[in-house]
């Protein structure tokens, strides 16, 4: 067993018994975590902490080997973000992130640039007027950094550059030029447009992205290509998505 101490921010909370509390949180130093605050229920000043979703903590946990659920002896919280819990939109945003994270990353295996995408996210919902926009980000840039960038640089069957009427495919991962394209169901054109705010938001810092404008056009696109692509290849809907705008 050892012991480890990291900074964690809460995906969510179910409560275990009448006294305690099972968080999964995304660390800094072991990625998806989940653990045991036992008695925090009963007792909410034993911990310095209100769990609060996208709240962020200093954390201290002893790692159990043969469980997946280790026990939090310490949880300080250090940042808050109480603007994200008093606005709908940005607690949908919330919802949202979490999920995918939940779903698209592994259990226990560090992850340190997804660790700071998250916290980028967090400063920036909190601020937020269009949430909405800032789920578009965080979805492009979790999938290049989880291993699942879709292939929007070239074609991916012949790669060669697509620069006119390229279309996307969900089963291939990525764009397909008019040459390559076969009857393949589901392909979604891609604008030029929708194309440059891809590769545009992927390859780009965080603080410069947000500097970016988005057309209502080119949203409604990147909406379609990334819940499509990220519903064929995690299997699994993200519930939060539907409540988005
Ligand atoms: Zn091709």
């Amino acid at each position: 067993m050892a012991i480890i101490s990291t900074e964690a921010v809460v995906l969510r909370t179910v409560p275990l018994r009448e006294t305690s509390v099972i968080a999964f949180f995304f660390t800094r130093s072991h990625g998806k975590v989940n653990g045991v605050l036992k008695g925090i229920r009963k007792d909410p000043r034993k911990f310095r902490t209100s769990l609060d979703k996208l709240s962020v903590n200093d954390i201290i946990f002893y790692q159990y080997r043969n469980s997946d659920i280790h026990l939090i002896s310490h949880c300080d919280m250090k940042e808050h973000f109480p603007a994200i819990r008093v606005d709908i939109k940005r607690m949908t945003a919330a919802d949202y992130a979490c999920e995918l994270l939940n779903k698209i990353m592994p259990v226990e295996q560090k992850n340190e640039p997804v660790y700071t995408l998250l916290l980028d996210y967090c400063r920036s919902l909190g601020e937020a007027r269009d949430p909405g926009r800032l789920v578009h980000m965080f979805q492009i840039k979790l999938l290049a950094l989880s291993g699942f960038r879709p292939h929007i640089d070239s074609c991916v069957q012949c790669a060669c550059a697509v620069t006119h009427k390229a279309k996307f495919s969900t089963r291939q991962g990525g764009l397909v030029c008019p040459r390559c394209e076969r009857r393949e169901p589901g392909l979604i054109p891609v604008s030029p447009g929708a194309l440059a705010s891809l590769i545009y938001i992927e390859k780009h810092p965080w603080l410069q992205c947000l500097k970016l404008t988005l057309a209502p056009s080119v949203r409604k696109e990147l909406k379609n290509i990334l819940n499509n692509f990220l519903l064929y290849h995690l299997e699994k809907n993200i519930k939060a998505a539907k409540y988005l705008e």
